[in-house]
């Protein structure tokens, strides 16, 4: 941090004293962080509270993404991803298909990271099956499956509760909610972007479930179309009051948008310096969420690597053959390896932990 005069020149003295002080901020407060003109007056109280809570260290894991089907019954504006059935360019992978692309990626996977659009047809039993047997295929890997908004859609389809298909799918093998589906809890933003998708309430309420049944999860926010920054603050304020009650969430993921191939592509997207506030303002809002990522396929590598002083602490992984972000026209290259991710964090000045996903240390011969 710098000298407590520095932040004055901002108005951010009071801000400061109680980041120095592990207070809690206010909403009022992450407003003011993101209206401030100077990023590194913002970026030096975000590294200060991710030094305190992780020193010198950046994670990563060595997972892969399995991207089921693109098909998918909503219409959000914002995703470039989904496409209806009997599209040209939608796909369905079958169970044999994800299990051979899983054989080829070897058995030293950590984590496996499962999704796709909430599909018409396909029933609860097909993603049981499935996730039983990439248990079977890779018993020591994390699997990590399914947003709320996916589980929501099992439910009704299913016409059960989603505690019941969350039971089901724990029982099957899942054992993490990657977090998705949240986009930006505000009701204005999501009657314009997104009306079919499941409420912001929706998601909140699944994840709830979830973690209370011992299904962790992290959380996302999808910041950069038309949400204020009070909207942004906002919603890291729900997840806030969520994870004092449950304590389930492991890690928050700020997503920029990414407007190619979107029904929104005439809108420029983020800047740099706009990425780098808004991981910094979630370090500082988010005082009970442990991690921070800095998720390299839509930020690129060289933005992510600065982000690890903007308070993030994770690199994400590496990932390999990433979809719903290339399709809305992500930059980044589909996969890196361990000596390249490991390279990168040491690089920029820190000390590399490969981690399952609850963070663990994972320790290799
Ligand atoms: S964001 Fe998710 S729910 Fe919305 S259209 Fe895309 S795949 Fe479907």
């Amino acid at each position: 941090m710098f000298e407590p005069g520095y932040y004055r020149n901002f108005g951010l003295e009071e801000i400061a004293r109680k980041v120095a002080e592990g207070q809690r901020l206010t909403i009022e407060d992450g407003e003011s962080l993101f209206a401030c003109p100077d990023v590194h007056a913002v970026g030096s109280l975000a590294h200060a509270a991710r030094t305190r809570l992780h020193g010198n260290e950046a994670y990563y894991v060595v997972n892969r993404h399995i991207n089921y089907s693109n098909i998918c019954v909503n219409g959000c504006r914002f995703c470039a991803f989904s496409r209806k059935k009997g599209d040209p360019l939608s796909f369905e992978l079958s169970e044999e298909q994800i299990l051979e692309k899983l054989r080829a990626y070897g058995n030293n996977l950590t984590e496996i990271h499962v999704v796709g659009g909430c599909h018409p047809d396909l029933p609860l039993s097909f993603f049981e099956r499935l996730i039983g047997r990439i248990k079977e295929l890779q018993p020591h890997a994390f699997i990590k499956a399914f947003t709320a908004v996916e589980i929501a859609h099992f439910a009704q389809k299913e016409g059960i509760a989603a505690g019941e298909v969350l039971t089901r799918l724990k029982a099957a093998g899942v054992r993490m909610l990657p977090g998705g589906g949240a986009e930006v809890f505000s009701d204005r933003v999501r009657k314009l972007l997104c009306p079919e998708k499941l409420s912001a309430e929706g998601w909140l309420e699944v994840v709830r479930q979830a973690h209370e049944m011992g299904i962790k999860s992290n959380a996302t926010m999808l910041y950069g179309h038309i949400e204020t920054t009070r909207e942004r603050v906002e919603h890291m304020a729900a997840l806030r009051e969520l994870q004092d009650r449950t304590g389930g969430f492991v890690c928050f993921i700020p997503l920029s948008f990414q407007p190619a191939n979107t029904p929104l592509g005439k809108m420029e997207g983020t800047t740099g310096v706009d990425d780098l506030k808004t991981i910094a303002v979630s370090r500082l809002m988010l005082d009970n969420i442990a991690h921070i990522k800095a998720y390299w396929v839509m930020l690129t590598v060289k933005l992510a690597q600065i982000a690890l002083y903007f308070g993030a602490d994770d690199f994400d992984g590496t990932v390999v053959e990433e979809k719903i972000g290339h399709m809305a026209g992500a930059q980044s290259q589909q996969g890196m390896t361990r000596g390249e991710i490991e390279r990168i964090i040491r690089d920029a000045g820190f000390e590399p932990v490969e981690r399952d996903s609850l963070f663990r240390a994972v320790i290799r011969d």
